[in-house]
């Protein structure tokens, strides 16, 4: 099969370790070729990428393009956007998604401006399906979905008329798949094409900062809502995921209100997350909050009205005052292990 018309994606990485990002967004792009019958195609850059490039085929990768150049050790837009846009003008593909990471959000809208194509950016959702405009049909068309005017409505785009079609899309919204180890597929390495003029920045130190907060990769996480009263209060939260091994997450509102940073934040303008074991304490279950979390394998709640929407996608629901719930939950946890 040839890979013109193939689904792209722009691979992020940092001294040759992928972005989780790049990975779900492989095996969506796997999910999507599929329907249109094409292959998949990526696009890695770097100083010493060919490791990487390798690993990408197990994902559902079919061809991986990759371009190794000393002055590619670190992103830097304008040596990465004409690899991109070479890549795009040589492979042709239909469609080419990125992660909406500050380096996704970076090389995206400039390769859509120099071929002068459209991006939507930010998706949390892209299908494949047919679309009428002006009394033309487009058959099989991407549809690039995502929450506009502030989350009030979820919106279809379509940009039919130019190719690629152009994605960037949260990061963790679309789910990684197992690698399949015996995947066969091509790695193709491509001559550099960056001149020294090419190079406009140079990094002289990176600092990284330590990541305290590891919502994505938790299993098991308890959440705090409006519900929880008051900083203070959250200590409650902090001791329960102590006790049971967990991450603390929490909703847009208890952030709002100052009772946690915001990296804690779950949902839509959040992280998105997918543990095994979700505990929502104070916590309404607004559509925006039950964007990050619905996929979690368990949820319990714990919330003092009835009526409140997390019971209808929890499994176990506590009625009650978290203030009194969660000590007994913690003692009866304790008395158990
Ligand atoms: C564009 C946009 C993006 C957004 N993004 C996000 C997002 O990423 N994440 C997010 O979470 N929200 C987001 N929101 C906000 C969202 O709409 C809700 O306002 C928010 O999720 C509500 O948080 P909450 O459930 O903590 O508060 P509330 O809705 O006020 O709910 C508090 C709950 O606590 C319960 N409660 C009160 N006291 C107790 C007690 N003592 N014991 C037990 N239960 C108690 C109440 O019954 C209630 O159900 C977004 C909104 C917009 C417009």
């Amino acid at each position: 099969m040839s890979t013109a018309n193939s689904v792209m994606v722009f691979i992020q990485q940092e001294d040759g370790k992928i972005a989780d990002v790049s990975l779900e967004l492989v095996c969506k792009a796997r999910d999507l070729a599929n329907k249109l019958g094409v292959e998949v195609t990526a696009a890695i850059f770097g100083k010493s990428v060919a490791k990487a490039a390798g690993e990408l085929i197990p994902y559902g990768v079919d061809e991986v393009f990759y371009v190794e150049d000393e002055r590619l050790l670190h992103y830097t837009p304008v040596p990465y956007t004409k690899l991109m846009i070479q890549t795009i003008k040589d492979r042709e593909p239909q469609i080419v998604l990125y992660g909406a990471t500050t380096e996704g959000r970076d090389i995206a809208p400039r390769v859509a401006s120099n071929l002068k194509v459209g991006l939507t950016a930010d998706c949390t959702e892209l299908q494949i399906g047919d679309h009428v405009q002006k009394g033309t049909e487009y058959k099989d068309i991407l549809y690039q979905i995502r929450p506009a005017f502030g989350g009030n409505i979820i919106a279809t785009i379509v940009s039919p008329e130019k190719k690629p079609q152009m994605a960037t899309v949260r990061e963790g919204v679309m789910k990684m798949e197992a690698p399949d180890p015996s995947r066969k597929g091509t790695i193709t390495k491509v001559d550099s094409i960056i001149t020294d003029d090419d190079i406009h920045t140079e990094i002289i130190e990176r600092i990284k900062e330590e990541k305290l907060v590891d919502l994505k990769g938790a299993q098991i996480i308890v959440s705090g809502g409006v519900g929880v009263g008051s900083k203070e209060n959250f200590k409650l939260i902090y001791d329960l995921a102590h006790t049971i091994g967990a991450e603390v997450g929490a909703s847009r509102a208890a952030v709002d209100a100052g009772y946690i940073d915001h990296d804690h934040q779950v949902g839509q303008t959040g992280t998105t997350v997918r543990p095994k074991l979700y505990i929502a304490c104070g916590i309404s279950g607004s559509i925006q909050h039950r964007a990050g979390m619905d996929e979690s394998s368990r949820i319990i709640a714990i919330n003092s009205d009835p009526e409140a929407p997390i019971f209808g996608i929890a499994q176990y629901g506590i009625v009650g005052d978290l203030k009194e719930v969660i000590p007994n939950f913690i003692k009866a946890y304790k008395a158990r292990v």
